[in-house]
């Protein structure tokens, strides 16, 4: 037989079977006593029963069994599938048996058969409910061939108790399935919500967004991992009052209350203004966006409006700061274009003019012309050094790859012979034909020393440029070192920043864009290491990076 159990997993039926087991245990107790009494009124003509077929010796013999049953699975309940069939088949084998030899159908006990239909179905599902009619049947259909064959109002009175148990049995049985159903669907929707629930949460816990929920008073109740980490803070923040745990201020250093700007917001709002501050004075820009919680049928029609708030947040300093240095660096490389970009055009339209005048002389055209010339040339300057910052600054062309130092030093210095002869000055390498290799990316490398060699040879009028490369260590150090005008301490301190050049007027007298060290500085920072500068005013500057050998890198 294939005994269907309600297990642990439902706890819902689990627990109905329990107190279905409780009812059949109390009724399959006190029944016998019920049945002895109504038997003895039998027994003593009192009742009248059409079946009555045993002596008090055979009623006293089926009486004593059921007690002994009755008692018995008081004492020990059982709730195995084995004791629960054997109680069940006791049960119907005992009423049958009463009714048939003491009875008759036709007696108030019947009522108890919807019972025993009920608990078989409780405890073994359909084949229980199956069993319970069944057996029903058997005693019906014995009753009348065996006891009232030649009686037809015996017949239709045990076909109408038949019928009417039958319907009230599966009616009871409809109803309590029906009742078991919505329990099932019930518990399946609290399982799906609860699922549903975790992965909600594991979602916002995930969120590399802080997110907090308040009630109306603005009390924490919800809060992700996130805003612990944006709080910079391990404590729980349950409980607590969300102006409390946030010390808000608006751009121009105004105290903020969140939970009045809360009220105060009927739709989501959105701000990128709000500064965070912490104890220590140490402050971040965050973007914020918070909306009330629309409040369920109920809460409207108790007139409350929401049920809370949620805010979430997010650190944006370093995306604003880069905001404004992008914003700031556009204004000033726009300035900066803005000039030769006039005087070009001034100048080319000066040559219109002059070629329009009738005493123009070649010369005067070509002075012009040559001037012009000259602010293109900047002008393509500018946007060569522009380009290649772009590249250094998004790691464009960073291949790293094991590069002959000596080599690299020599094609580099043959590049820059001619203009050093131009200016007269002697342009000196010294390396060691053995030095090791360097590990970096040649196009990164070659623009960083043209760089540098470049300006030692615009800034030194006499002398000498000279490009050392010393091993030590495991470590190249590369100096491009001059003995030209030199770097005033004023000046070191900003020689490194965009578009910046020195006031003195040896410098102006030279052309450029103040973009070249800074972008030496970009691509030194790419290649990991940083530009050091020794300088004095007169006597020459020195400006100097270290690289590690790739021998070293290797054995890292
Ligand atoms: P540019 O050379 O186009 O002006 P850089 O960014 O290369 O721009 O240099 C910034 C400033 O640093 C120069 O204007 C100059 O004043 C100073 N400078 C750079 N290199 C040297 C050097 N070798 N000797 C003296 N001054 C230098």
């Amino acid at each position: 037989m294939d005994i269907k159990f309600f297990t642990g997993k439902y706890k819902s039926s689990n627990s109905y079977t329990q107190r279905a087991d409780q009812i059949i245990t109390n009724v399959g107790f006190l029944l016998p006593f019920a049945m002895i009494i109504y038997g003895i009124l039998i027994q003593l003509n009192v009742i009248l029963s059409p079946n009555r077929q045993t002596g008090w010796l055979g009623f006293s013999i089926i009486m004593a069994a059921w007690l002994f049953t009755g008692i018995l699975q008081k004492i020990h309940p059982g709730n195995s599938p084995r004791s629960s069939s054997f109680r069940l088949l006791s049960f119907y084998t005992m009423s049958g048996v009463y009714f048939l030899l003491i009875s008759g159908v036709n007696n108030p006990f019947v009522v108890c058969w919807p019972i025993l239909m009920l608990a078989s179905y409780t405890y073994f599902d359909k084949i229980g409910l199956y069993s319970g009619i069944l057996a029903f049947t058997i005693l019906i259909l014995t009753d009348i061939t065996y006891f009232h064959l030649n009686d037809p109002k015996i017949i239709v009175s045990d076909l109408m108790i038949y019928l009417s148990i039958l319907v009230t049995g599966i009616a009871v049985i409809t109803v309590m399935r029906t009742h078991e159903i919505r329990k099932e669907i019930l518990f399946k929707t609290i399982i799906k919500e609860s699922l549903q629930r975790d992965r909600v949460a594991t979602i916002v816990n995930n969120l590399t967004d802080a997110i907090i929920s308040t009630d109306t008073a603005g009390k924490i109740n919800v809060f992700n991992a996130a805003s612990m980490a944006l709080l910079d803070t391990n404590i729980n923040l349950n409980g607590k009052y969300i102006d409390k745990i946030l010390q808000l201020e608006d751009l121009n250093g105004k105290p903020v209350n969140l939970l009045e700007e809360f009220k105060r917001s009927k739709l989501v709002v959105r701000r990128d203004d709000l500064i965070l501050k912490f104890s220590d004075n140490e402050k971040m820009r965050l973007e914020t966006t918070y909306t009330p919680i629309r409040g369920g049928y109920i809460r409207s029609r108790r007139g409350e409006a929401h049920d809370g708030y949620v805010i979430i947040m997010r650190d944006i300093t370093k995306a604003k700061s880069i905001e404004e240095e992008r914003d700031e660096f556009i204004s000033v490389v726009s300035h900066e274009l803005r000039t030769p970009i006039t005087i070009t055009e001034g100048t080319i339209s000066n040559v219109q003019e002059i070629i329009d005048h009738q005493n123009a002389t070649n010369k005067m055209i070509a002075d012009s012309i040559t001037v012009a010339h000259d602010q293109v040339l900047f002008l393509a300057n500018i946007v060569n050094d522009l380009s290649v910052l772009s590249k250094a600054e998004r790691g464009l062309d960073n291949n790293p790859e094991p590069i002959d130092a000596h080599e690299i030093l020599n094609e580099l210095i043959k590049g820059f012979h001619d203009k050093a002869n131009d200016k007269n000055i002697k342009l000196s390498l010294h390396v060691h034909p053995n030095i090791s290799k360097i590990y970096v990316s040649r196009t990164y490398f070659e623009e960083l020393m043209q760089i540098l060699l470049d300006n030692g040879i615009k800034y030194t009028k006499k002398g000498e440029v000279s490009l050392t490369a010393s091993e030590n260590d495991g470590d190249i150090t590369f100096s491009i070192k001059d003995t030209g005008i030199g770097i005033s301490k004023t000046d070191q301190v900003h020689i490194f920043d965009k578009f910046y050049r020195s006031e003195d007027y040896r410098t102006r007298e030279t052309g450029g864009t103040g973009l070249g060290l800074y972008v030496a500085a970009t691509i030194a920072s790419r290649l990991g290491t940083k530009i050091n500068l020794e300088s004095q005013i007169d006597k020459g500057s020195n400006f100097s990076f270290i690289l590690p050998a790739y021998t070293k890198k290797r054995t890292d």
